[in-house]
């Protein structure tokens, strides 16, 4: 039996989940699949965005399957107020995800959606795997006389195990993206990587500098497998990576932790107010990350697959939710990703 704690969060959060439940009953009966409370939900039932309870719960399944969280009703600029987002910091946090993947795998049908020219853009299938919980953002940072001051910090230990994950989910070559010729925290990364790619002598290893792969990003995207790096550069580079694709609609990621412990899977967008309650959600950012879920979640690689070619056959025989420019609803793009299943 495999345990999933389904979160739907807010705004659209609930309509997508119920879509996305209805494919993972499609695809296994036995998925054991419980919700619980995040978000601005939770801060209305109980207080606080995530309980020690929902957290123990997401502890103890196979994987956490989250929707979206926030919205206009918790805004508050009281910096004591719970705010929505906290509950996926918890979580992060709680569940101990140190490594952001983001694929950037164009449908076909979607190409010409791309900013970029089909013929750069076509083939494109990578992985961008991003350190999450160290680096600048978490260094020692304050104001002294008139400046201030970010520091970055990586340890061996930190470098090897998101290395670790690159390599474990390359099919064939991590490109490792740091500014090595600058920065001492990148000369200790670009040291622990190699040694962690001897490790792994079927899959190859090189080294780009951060300024670089933002050009090679946008002019041979299709040329990456694996994209390794650390946290500020994988933020700036997955937004960069993820616009390629056209659609906020289209961008699921996932967190991951050690393994044998829960991933946290959930689109890149968010709860979509403004629609929220109208019907016109596009579910298959949801739908790639239940497929996200069962690859380097459940490594369930030929679920997953079925279910990117089942999004992929549905858009290829026209479907176009209101956020592509076409008119399908939230109802009609699960039934024509259902029906390709
Ligand atoms: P958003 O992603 O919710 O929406 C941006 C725009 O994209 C909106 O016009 C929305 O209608 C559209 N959109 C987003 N997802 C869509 C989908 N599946 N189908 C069709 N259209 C879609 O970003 P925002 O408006 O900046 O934020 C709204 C709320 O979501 C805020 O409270 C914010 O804090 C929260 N948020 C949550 C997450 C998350 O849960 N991971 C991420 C980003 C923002």
């Amino acid at each position: 039996m495999t345990r999933i704690i389904a979160l739907p969060g807010d705004g659209i959060g609930p309509e997508i989940m119920a879509a996305a439940r209805e494919l993972l009953d499609r695809i296994d009966a036995d998925f054991e699949i419980e919700e619980r409370l995040v978000g601005g939900v939770s801060i209305d039932a109980t207080g606080s965005p995530l309980t020690d309870e929902v957290l123990e719960d997401c502890r103890n399944a196979d994987a956490v399957l989250l929707a979206a969280v926030g919205g206009p009703k918790w805004d508050t600029t009281d910096p004591d107020a719970p705010r929505p987002e906290q509950g996926l910091l918890g979580l992060r946090k709680g569940l101990g995800l140190y490594a952001n993947l983001r694929p950037v795998r164009p449908s076909p049908a979607l190409l010409d959606a791309s900013p970029l020219k089909r013929d750069r853009i076509e083939g494109t299938d990578l992985l961008v795997v991003r350190e999450l919980t160290g680096g600048v953002y978490f260094g020692d940072r304050g104001r002294r006389d008139d400046s201030a001051y970010d520091t970055t910090v990586y340890s061996v230990g930190e470098i090897e195990r998101i290395a670790e994950v690159g390599f474990r989910f390359a099919r064939e070559r991590v490109t490792s993206v740091d500014k090595a010729n600058i920065l001492e925290t990148s000369r200790l990364w670009r040291e622990v990587v190699e040694g962690v790619a001897k490790r792994h002598p079927d899959k190859q290893l090189d080294h780009l500098l951060v300024d670089n792969a933002a050009m090679q990003l946008v002019s041979r995207p299709s040329s990456f497998d694996v994209i390794l790096t650390e946290n500020m550069f994988g933020d700036i580079l997955s937004d960069e990576a993820a616009m390629l694709t056209g659609s906020i609609g289209m961008l699921p990621s996932a967190s991951v932790g050690e393994p044998g412990t829960p991933g946290l899977f959930e689109p890149v967008h968010g709860s979509a107010p403004d629609i929220a309650g109208t019907g016109r959600a596009n579910p298959l950012a949801m739908f790639g990350s239940v497929a996200m879920m069962l690859r380097y979640g459940l490594g369930r690689q030929d679920e997953a697959a079925a279910v990117e070619s089942a999004v992929d056959r549905a858009l290829a025989d026209g479907l176009r939710t209101a956020d592509l420019g076409g008119d399908a609803n939230l109802e009609d793009a699960t039934r024509a990703v259902l029906s390709n299943l």
